[in-house]
């Protein structure tokens, strides 16, 4: 029986044990160099490692285009424009931050406490209303 020593476990192995694969330069089949078992963990390494590698270069990315000055411009306005909105609907996020704020109640009690956000919200409602009509407006 052909057998091969395995470079990484150092295990002397039948050739069954490690994976065929075609040569087209050498025109023949030839035995990987790891047995499979270790041709396994050497790929999941390279999973691993490539999967950080990419993670690493998204993160970089996503730095370079908040660092670069007129992107920095767009996404001000971008998030003056979402807090307008989420401050003109009452949305949740805003609620929860004027509770955070002004009431003490951090974000992570009011978000299962749904119904603390609800009465901010009918408070705040009321005194836009009582606000508006001092103003004049109705
Ligand atoms: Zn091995």
């Amino acid at each position: 029986m052909e057998t091969k020593t395995c470079p990484i476990c150092g295990i002397e192995k039948p050739i069954s044990e490690y994976h065929s694969y075609y040569s087209k330069e050498r025109q023949k089949y030839r035995i990987g160099n790891y047995c499979k078992p270790c041709a396994r963990i050497n790929a999941n390494e390279r999973a691993k490692i490539h999967f950080q590698n990419n993670r690493e270069a998204k993160l970089q990315y996503s730095r370079d285009y908040r660092a670069d000055e007129k992107n920095k411009e767009k996404l001000k306005v971008l998030s003056v424009r979402f807090k307008q909105k989420y401050r003109e609907e009452l949305q949740d996020c805003y609620v929860r931050d004027r509770l955070s704020m002004e009431n003490s109640i951090p974000a992570s009690y009011s978000r299962i406490n749904p119904e603390i956000v609800e009465a901010k919200r009918l408070q705040i409602k009321i005194k836009r209303k009582l606000k508006s009509l001092q103003d004049g407006k109705e």
